[in-house]
């Protein structure tokens, strides 16, 4: 079991202890989305396998909804919006009750949530139940927030009373990604929600499962049909069309950088709110002064938690010149007792990736990394465990003898996979961190709180620890400088990008 603390993401406390087994059903089961309050096919009857990569069957089908479906969410979304007595004319703390309904009944199906996410994306069934609780907490945030949203008064130069009142912007778009399903949904829904906003959620086609259970619950939660309305669909075509629909006035995002950029274009047409939350190359910088044996203890866990599959995994370690043999050591003696398995078993700390082809591309960067000259020092590869021979599994790699400009140390991976690199000095620890287009997420570690916090100051990232992995917390902003996003979930941060600011003057003359 991980402990909670040293997870990168911090919204992963453990769950209540399972009760049901997380047992796979013979027959796939069909799911459907939900669009204005109705489980819908897709308008032309298509649909896409969900396949569990810690054994390669299909354990459903879904709905390959487009562009057609996409006009009917946007459709059930407006009339929710503009629905005289509805979501958005509630008062807040009406809205934030039923937001609090939600969130109990997240934390009461628990178990099932988790085994459905354990089985769609090979989470380790500790850390999906871990995850559901995060997104229970989330709903709750934002159920006590959603009546705490208040404008200003402002001492104008004309004889005058001047306000500003905080607006739900209407119709919002939410495009979240595989990595963390349920708990990315929850970073945008709740917020959004909670500001008045109707939503039309766009799942990742690996995992379009709970998105969908999250729809029946806030409906079972009083939440109005029309307001939480879910499309499943491959991101080109349903992605593209949620993106780029003239009905939706805001897009949020969760993904590749990439795929970002073109959100971004898509959203352009009519310049649509756009927040993104991308990728990243985070570093982990250590000093020699630091406390190593923590260091290494937690650590594993910032890289090699869900698989690599994290846009915060600290997938660079920077370490002083004079403490990185005894580094070396320690981290690869921390992270051979990391336990790959299966992801059904509650002792398992990292399950599969989430499909043979991640596995591959990240195999690729492997053979890459070796050909660059760096040094594997652990792992590399498959497990030899005949049991795994059937999943996406992938052995915790370490790389040492890194260079910056190497690909392993540049691009983001996205897969259990870290390089060791050395540096000499604190300038060029920082200048070697910097030295990327992303600024996600960082860790420093040092005794000299001095030198600690120069060195937090001059690190180019949204989100940063020291003597920590934890630095993502449900209360406070999360987001990336660079190429690593724009805009700032989770706090009180995250209603400012589901709501429109208005400036109103009254003549008191
Ligand atoms: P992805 O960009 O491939 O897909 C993300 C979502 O976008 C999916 O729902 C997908 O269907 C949709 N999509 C794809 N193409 C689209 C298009 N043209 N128009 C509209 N939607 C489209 O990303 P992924 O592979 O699902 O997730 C991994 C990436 O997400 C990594 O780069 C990771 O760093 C990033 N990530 C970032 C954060 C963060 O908060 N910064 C968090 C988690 C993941």
């Amino acid at each position: 079991m991980i402990p909670a603390p040293i997870r990168s993401l911090p919204t992963h406390p453990k769950g209540p202890e399972m009760t049901t087994p997380i047992a796979e059903s013979s027959a796939p089961t069909a799911a459907r989305m939900i669009i204005g309050g109705e489980a819908v096919e897709a308008a032309d009857g298509q649909t896409f396998e969900v396949v569990n990569p810690a054994t390669g069957r299909v354990i459903a089908t879904a709905p390959q909804g487009g562009p057609v479906d996409v006009d009917r969410a946007v459709a059930a979304a407006q009339r929710a919006f503009e629905d005289r007595k509805g979501w958005a004319s509630w008062a807040a703390g009406k809205r934030g009750r039923a937001l609090a309904k939600l969130a109990a009944l997240i934390k009461e199906h628990t178990d099932e949530l988790a085994g459905l996410e354990s089985r769609n994306v090979g989470k380790p069934i500790s850390g999906a139940r871990g995850e559901v609780t995060g997104a229970g907490l989330v709903f709750d945030y934002y159920a006590g927030a959603a009546n705490k949203i208040f404008g200003q008064t402002i001492p104008v130069s004309k004889p005058g009373l001047d306000l500003t009142l905080r607006e739900p912007i209407g119709v919002v778009g939410l495009i979240v990604p595989w990595n963390f399903p349920l708990l990315m949904a929850s970073w945008k829904v709740a917020p959004a929600l909670a500001a008045g906003n109707t939503a039309i959620l766009k799942p990742a086609s690996y995992s379009p499962l709970t998105a969908i259970r999250l729809a029946e619950l806030a409906l079972e939660a009083g939440i109005p049909a029309g307001v939480l309305n879910v499309v499943t669909g491959p991101g080109g075509s349903a992605g593209a069309a949620l993106a780029g629909h003239l009905g939706v006035g805001k897009v949020a995002f969760t993904g590749e950088t990439t795929t970002g950029q073109e959100i971004m274009r898509l959203a352009s047409g009519n310049v649509k709110k756009v927040s993104l939350e991308l990728g990243g190359k985070s570093p982990n910088i250590v000093f020699a002064d630091a406390d190593l044996e923590k260091f290494a203890r937690e650590s594993p866990y910032s890289v090699f938690d869900n698989t690599g599959q994290d846009c915060c995994a600290r997938s660079r370690i920077l370490v002083e010149r004079s403490a990185h043999e005894r580094v070396v050591e320690l981290f690869a003696e921390a992270t051979r007792k990391v336990v790959v398995g299966d992801p059904a078993d509650t002792a398992t700390e990292v399950g599969t990736m989430v499909s043979f082809k991640q596995r591959d591309r990240v195999k690729d960067y492997i053979e890459i990394g070796l050909a660059e000259g760096a040094t594997l020092v652990v792992g590399g590869g498959e497990p030899q465990d005949p049991a795994l021979a059937g999943g996406a599994y992938l052995m915790p790699t370490v790389f040492d003898g890194v260079s910056n400009d190497m690909r392993i140390a540049r691009e983001e991976i996205f897969g259990p996979v870290v390089s060791i690199i050395a540096f000499d000095t604190e300038e060029e620890a920082l200048r070697l961190a910097n030295a990327t287009p992303y600024g996600l997420s960082g860790s420093i570690w040092s005794r000299d709180i001095g030198k600690a916090l120069r060195t937090a100051r001059g690190l180019q990232s949204g989100v940063i620890s020291v003597n920590s992995n934890s630095s993502v917390h449900t209360e406070a902003p999360f987001g990336g400088y660079k190429m690593s996003g724009i805009g700032r979930e989770l706090g009180m941060s995250a209603l400012d990008l589901y709501t429109e600011v208005k400036n109103v003057f009254i003549d008191l003359s």
